[in-house]
């Protein structure tokens, strides 16, 4: 309002500038006085800008007249006007190029196959390909394979841009001998082929890895760690007969019968339309051979199917530990899973043996728990059992768990049809331990005494009932207390370990001593003491949680259960 007022009266006092009214002739333009044209021509002045006509009336008034300071006045007036308006007409020019930028049509990105010529490139757009035109401002060496490329509407690559972080995921069949790949039938796909990206070019690929292609699915960019996983966890079965497995009789026969008959005897199981497992699950305590009986059997069986039909046909066996699968990242324990199915049945379907081995599969496959892992295993067990009854009868994957806590696995997997036979592993009873050592002390090394004397002389003394072998106590909730000696907690494996730390010594005493110096008695005496003092196998800790996981007491009817004594330190006296 108050401004309104001032505009006014600054027009009417410019308006009667001089008695002059420049408004009063509207519409006529408004002439220079005859002292200006007479100077100079009207289209010379109408050619000089507002600041050099004031420059020219300053020269006109008479030196020091009053109005040259106004003119100065105005003068530096009119400049920063000039100036304001100058600063407005660049604003607004590079807003109508933003403008201008902001109506032209979207770029498109494509992934650079391939430099054609010197200012050409082959570019894969939207799935389809092009020899487009670059930019000379790009050079084409700039230019990576399978990195994406900007494109203009002309369809000239204007830009390069990064690798795609997206894309299908696919497994490798087959390296071509130039470096290209052959891909598999994935996801309902005919196997194809792509070109390796720059970032892959020196990389060491191998069929069965994973790689993730660009969007146009053209180019692989880059592997996915499972492939390396997986390598990690195929296992060669080295010579492993029966006869390699001590104390396991009941097992043995249990997994010939369930395993090996069905397959040598095809026909007569087929005839008596005897249902045959798909798999087994071996459990007991850790270190008795569970995984050594899983080799072994397909070490086996490729021996045999080699002797009844004459076709060798190689074991794949692949061996993978629950918690291994567990640690994954969100969805990928699944994909890790049904990948582990898929890799064995393809690996079966080229004639091969297919184990799938699954180590403490309880924590993978079971129930009762809680947290992450239960979220894990409500989506893992059901898949689990998809992909179980997918498979046919030992036409091509045996599947095998092992856990130590059988007790905790999902009954789901243990139905009728999926892994329903369930083998006991039990700790070697005083034979077995026996048959172990006798396995381990082989006639070909040096030994003191004949090997058979060497092994009875040492389970004896592992097995004796002696107060120099108690190793538990266990109290009851009864009142009742009870001992279980050294041979009470035996396992294939702390027999072996025996048997190599008695080497130990001998080896030392042969370096002392120069000459060879055989395994003795007492060699396997004191390792055998020295083994039950610093077996890994055993919990480091007097937790009775710890301990009655390795033992099978019912834990409603124990109230502790722990060494007999602290574990002696031979090595130091505790005195720093
Ligand atoms: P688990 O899978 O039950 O934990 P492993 O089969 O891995 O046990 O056994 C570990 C090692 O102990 C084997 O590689 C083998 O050297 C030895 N071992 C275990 N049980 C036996 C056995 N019954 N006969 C011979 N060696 C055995």
């Amino acid at each position: 309002m108050a401004d309104s007022k001032k505009k006014t009266n600054l027009q009417s006092s410019v308006s009667g500038v001089g008695g002059y009214d420049a408004t009063a002739s509207s519409g006529e333009p408004i002439q220079p006085s005859t002292a200006f044209t007479e100077l100079l021509s009207r289209e010379e002045l109408d050619q000089m800008s507002t600041l050099q006509l004031i420059d020219l009336i300053a020269r006109k008034l008479p030196p020091r007249h009053t109005s040259i300071l106004d003119l100065i006045y105005l003068r530096d007036r009119i400049q920063q006007t000039e100036e304001l308006n100058e600063q407005a007409r660049e604003a607004l020019e590079k807003l109508d190029a933003i403008v201008e930028k902001l109506r032209s049509p979207a770029f498109r990105v494509g992934t650079f196959l391939a430099a054609v010529d010197s200012d050409k490139a082959h570019v894969c757009l939207g799935g389809t390909d092009y020899v487009c035109r670059v930019d000379p401002a790009i050079p084409l060496t700039s230019l990576q394979i399978g990195q994406r490329v900007l494109c203009n509407e002309a369809f000239a690559v204007v830009q390069g841009l990064g690798f795609d972080r997206n894309g299908p995921i696919v497994r490798i069949d087959e390296l071509l001998s130039d470096g290209r790949l052959r891909l598999g039938q994935e996801s309902g796909l005919s196997p194809f082929v792509v070109q390796r990206s720059a970032l892959l070019a020196k990389e060491k690929l191998k069929p069965a890895m994973e790689v993730r292609l660009d969007a146009n699915q053209r180019v692989a960019l880059e592997v996915i760690g499972m492939g390396k996983r997986i390598e990690r966890s195929l296992e060669t079965v080295t010579v492993l007969p029966w006869s390699a497995i001590g104390g396991q009789d009941a097992a043995v026969q249990a997994i010939r019968r369930s395993i090996e008959q069905p397959i040598l005897h095809k026909e007569l199981f087929r005839r008596f339309e005897h249902q045959v497992p798909k798999g087994f699950l071996l459990y007991g305590p850790p270190g008795c051979g569970k995984t050594l009986l899983g080799k072994a059997t397909a070490y086996n069986l490729r021996q045999q199917l080699r002797e009844q039909t004459g076709v060798d046909r190689p074991e794949f066996f692949l061996h993978v530990k629950g918690p291994e699968i567990l640690n994954m990242w969100v969805g990928e324990s699944e994909r890790q899973v049904r990948d582990l199915f898929a890799q064995c049945r393809e690996r079966a379907s080229d004639g091969a043996l297919a184990f799938l081995f699954i180590d403490e599969a309880e924590s993978i496959l079971g129930t009762r728990r809680a947290g992450r892992q239960s979220s894990i295993l409500s989506t893992l067990v059901p898949m689990f059992c998809t992909e179980m009854d997918g498979i046919e009868p030992l036409q091509n994957v045996v599947v095998i768990l092992a856990s130590n806590r059988a007790d905790l696995i999902d009954p789901a997997i243990l139905r009728p049809g999926r892994i329903d036979r369930k083998i006991k592993v039990s700790r070697p009873d005083r034979t077995g331990a026996e048959q172990i050592y006798r396995i381990y002390l082989k006639d070909s090394l040096p030994l003191a005494e004949p090997s058979a004397d060497l092994a009875k002389a040492v389970t004896d003394a592992h097995y004796a009932k002696t107060p120099d072998n108690q190793f538990l106590e266990i109290a009851f909730r009864s009142g009742r207390k009870e001992f279980l000696h050294r041979g009470d907690m035996a396992s294939g494996a702390i027999i072996a370990a025996i048997v190599e730390r008695s080497k130990s010594y001998a080896i030392d005493r042969s370096i002392e001593q120069g000459a060879d110096s055989p395994i003795t008695r007492d060699d396997l005496l004191l390792a055998l003491r020295k083994e039950y003092e610093e077996n890994d196998l055993f919990p480091p800790t007097d937790i009775t949680e710890d301990w009655l996981k390795l033992t099978d007491f019912d834990p409603d009817n124990v109230i502790r259960l722990g060494p007999v004594r602290p574990r002696k330190n031979e090595g130091g006296s505790g005195v720093i």
